[in-house]
């Protein structure tokens, strides 16, 4: 199999040291390529041309770069269904999935290319005869670290808002699925920007990522992935103090109120928490449902969970494929028996499927716990899988209390025939965005934690474009 270069300084490039590693597909254990492994050399040498290339970019005009960001989404819709074939085979996701997320990241970038156009800086009043202004600037060069949940879209929804706002950039895909990271980075290089504008180093977060967050002439992180991680690259990025622009983990409470409508609330939330094996960072991590609906609410939870088609990613039938590698799978296997020790019950699932076709794939049946106590670990931390963890509530004040007490704050829902009531709640609960007898996202919606441990800023719309920019300030003397 031949090792796929990496995309440095408007040049493929191999690994400086040769070394290369294998990426899987989930679906069947089977190698489906051999990418470069970039070493910290590889990692300066994309930073340096990023470096270099900063001062032609961050020159262009705001109608310019938005052209160029036009002509990207137009190239992914030209090339969508190579794409999601390949985001498919390599990360499991089941083909009509694909082909939404493909058509997805298309729409983002088209918007973050319209939208930026309106970007504008504002005016300081000050005294007669001096005119000052903020002017909005790039912050220079960005490293951009995405994870493997989906992979494609992750690494657009970075790199438009970087490159609109005249930014440059280098960008780590996920190991696991670096031949989608590296098909993103063939669709840059048939842009023809200047070398050095977008660069593509693939490799393990543990030496690639930590010698990007660390290294001295990059001046923002975007990063998406674990709140663990995150740590550590805050922790790599603080000698040089850079700008942080953090997506991190959630474990999102959702509550379900006495009246609310429990056909649509378990439909909806079912599909959330199926959806790609359950990793999203905004699938619900916690269900809390009120003691005299719960068990309507779990019979329905359960009839939508047993009617999640798990199979083929390639097969259009499949609603759910494989978990993204066999260690992820481990993880979540390991995190529904601790639930089990601790004295949560099954109502569905837990076990791999019995198919003779689905055995040397990392699937897991969809699973939904019940009786789960707020203080068990699987009601505290983020499990990242096919799991809904169920929990019964008394009283208003009780369920806030215990949505609250998370160190997580990435979203969270109510839902209730009572819209007053659904919003008084939503203001009590501290997540970036609360949900209310819904869960979606758009291009237009600001997303992301930026409370307690789930992240630092926003993404996505107009807001955050604004995180690739510093404001700064010019000051005129005019009589
Ligand atoms: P991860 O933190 O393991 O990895 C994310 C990226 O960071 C990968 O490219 C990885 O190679 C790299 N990385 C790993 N260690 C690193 C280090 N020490 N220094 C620098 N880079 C490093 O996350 P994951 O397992 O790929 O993704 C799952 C996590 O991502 C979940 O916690 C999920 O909630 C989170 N997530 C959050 C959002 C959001 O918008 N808040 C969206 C998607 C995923």
């Amino acid at each position: 199999m031949q090792t796929q270069p990496m995309w440095i300084g408007g040049r493929w490039l191999p690994a400086r040291s040769g070394r290369s590693f294998a990426t899987i597909n989930p679906a069947t254990g089977e190698r489906v390529g051999e990418v470069a492994l970039a070493g910290a050399d590889d990692v300066d040498a994309a930073v340096a041309a990023a470096l270099a290339a900063l001062p032609a970019w961050s020159r262009t005009s705001q109608a310019e770069r938005s052209r160029v960001l036009a002509r990207f989404a137009a190239s992914i819709r030209e090339h969508a269904e190579a794409i999601a074939q390949l985001e498919s085979i390599e990360h499991g996701t089941p083909i009509s999935d694909a082909r939404h997320i493909v058509a997805w990241a298309a729409d983002l970038v088209e918007y973050t290319a319209s939208v930026s156009r309106s970007l504008m800086g504002s005016h300081v009043p000050t005294q007669p005869g001096v005119v000052s202004y903020l002017q909005r600037v790039p912050v220079g060069v960005c490293a951009l670290i995405t994870p493997w949940n989906v992979p494609f879209i992750m690494m657009a929804v970075k790199l438009a808002p970087a490159l609109a706002t005249g930014n440059t950039c280098v960008m780590k895909p996920p190991s696991v699925n670096s031949l989608t990271g590296l098909k993103f980075a063939k669709l840059v290089a048939a842009l023809e920007l200047p070398p050095g504008t977008v660069n593509i180093v693939t490799g393990p977060g543990g030496s690639v990522g930590t010698a990007l967050a660390s290294h001295p002439d990059v001046d923002l992180v975007g990063f998406t992935g674990s709140t663990e991680t995150g740590r550590s690259i805050m922790a790599a990025a603080s000698p040089t103090i850079k700008k942080l622009v953090m997506e991190l983990g959630g474990k999102n409470p959702f509550i379900i109120l006495p009246d609310a409508d429990l056909d649509r609330a378990a439909k909806l939330l079912a599909f959330r928490q199926f959806n790609n094996a359950g990793q999203h960072c905004s699938s619900p991590g916690r269900y809390y449902v009120h003691a005299s609906v719960h068990d309507a609410f779990v019979e329905r939870l359960v009839a939508a969970a047993r009617g999640v088609a798990v199979g083929d990613p390639s097969d259009p039938k499949t609603a759910m494929g494989p978990l993204v590698s066999a260690e992820h799978r481990a993880h979540v296997e390991r995190c529904i028996a601790s639930g089990l020790a601790d004295g949560a019950r099954l109502a569905c699932g837990g076990q791999r499927p019995s198919a003779p076709a689905l055995q040397a794939g990392f699937f897991l049946e969809p699973t939904v716990l019940v009786d789960v106590r707020h203080e068990m670990a699987v009601a505290r931390d983020e499990i990242f899988g096919p799991v809904a963890c169920v929990l019964r509530y008394e009283s208003d004040d009780e369920v806030l209390r215990q949505a609250n007490d998370s160190d997580y704050g990435l979203c969270a829902g109510v839902f209730t025939r009572d819209v007053a009531k659904g919003l008084r709640m939503a203001g009590e609960l501290r997540a970036g965005s609360v949900f209310v007898n819904t869960h979606m996202l758009t291009p237009e919606m600001p997303w992301g934690g930026g409370i307690k441990q789930s992240g630092l800023g926003k993404e996505g719309s107009i807001v955050g474009l604004e995180e690739f920019t510093e404001l700064k300030l010019i000051c005129v003397e005019i009589t």
